[in-house]
């Protein structure tokens, strides 16, 4: 029986991506999209066309309530998470002038409590059956700090944070736990900026001079979700073709 990956946020730029190459690796695959999000039909049916059967859950990751329903759905349907992507964010850029609550709120719920919410129902068994991965979603600006972006730098430097300790908890169980920092990738994420911003204020950061592809970050998730990457853990591995070298 194959391995189940569970991809959070697999109808977004990167998610897709990483859903295919997880496919394209033997995984059988699940993702997660928001409730509400009346696309998923139409992108299941677009994914099909291609070769690929997802199978896709309504949740919030945001809430622990709905992560733990959707969880025990996929584990009823498919057999317990082997390996779990945290992928799913939203940005509410805006200056800590400006910055409210409700903004605040939203990008650290959405970013950093749902590592915990999609976590938790999944690590246990991952220690029990003596095998796991656990791959977290983060970001350069994780790494370096953004301007106008307190509320994501923080959320995305406390996912590596999460990495860590668990890393160690778990490290002789099979299961390691690693952290992603993707730098601009070529996403409606980054796409939605301004054209002339992009290339005056962001190319010009980027030593390779261009925006990453989805698919050179999903095959680093590959890696990492691989046999070959099982003394790899509690990393944080960035992708940014030269922007912040650590
Ligand atoms: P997209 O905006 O294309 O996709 C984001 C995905 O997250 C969507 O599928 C969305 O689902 C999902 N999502 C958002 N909120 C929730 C929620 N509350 N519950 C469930 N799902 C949710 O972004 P990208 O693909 O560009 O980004 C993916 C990850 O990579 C993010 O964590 C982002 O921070 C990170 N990243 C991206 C970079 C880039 O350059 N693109 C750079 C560095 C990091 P739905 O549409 O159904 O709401």
């Amino acid at each position: 029986m194959s391995r189940v990956t569970l991809v959070t946020g697999g109808m977004g730029g990167l998610g897709e991506a990483i859903c295919m190459k997880m496919a394209d690796m033997g995984y059988d695959v699940a993702t997660t999209y928001s409730p509400g999000n009346t696309k998923v039909d139409g992108w299941l049916a677009e994914m099909k066309e291609k070769g690929y059967t997802f199978r896709a859950y309504p949740c919030d990751v945001s809430d622990y309530a709905s992560a733990q329903e959707c969880i025990s759905q996929i584990v009823k349907d498919m057999g317990p998470v082997d390996v779990l992507v945290n992928n799913a964010g939203i940005t509410r850029d805006m200056t800590f002038k400006k910055m409210d609550k409700v903004n605040w709120d939203a990008v650290i719920k959405t970013n950093l409590d749902s590592v915990f919410n999609m976590t938790k129902p999944v690590c246990d068994g991952m220690v029990e059956r003596g095998w796991g991965r656990i791959v977290n979603i983060s970001s350069v600006n994780g790494q370096k700090g953004a301007f106008g972006q307190t509320n994501y730098s923080a959320a995305k430097a406390g996912m590596h944070g999460f990495t860590k300790a668990l890393a160690y908890e778990v490290a002789r169980k099979g299961v390691t736990v690693n952290t992603i920092s993707p730098g601009y990738i070529g996403t409606k994420m980054v796409t939605a900026i301004a054209p002339e911003v992009l290339e005056t204020k962001i190319l010009p950061q980027i030593p390779m001079g261009r925006l990453g592809k989805p698919e050179e970050v999903a095959g680093l998730v590959a890696y990492l979700a691989s046999e070959e990457a099982a003394f790899v853990t509690g990393a944080n591995i960035a992708i940014n073709g030269g922007q912040h070298m650590q």
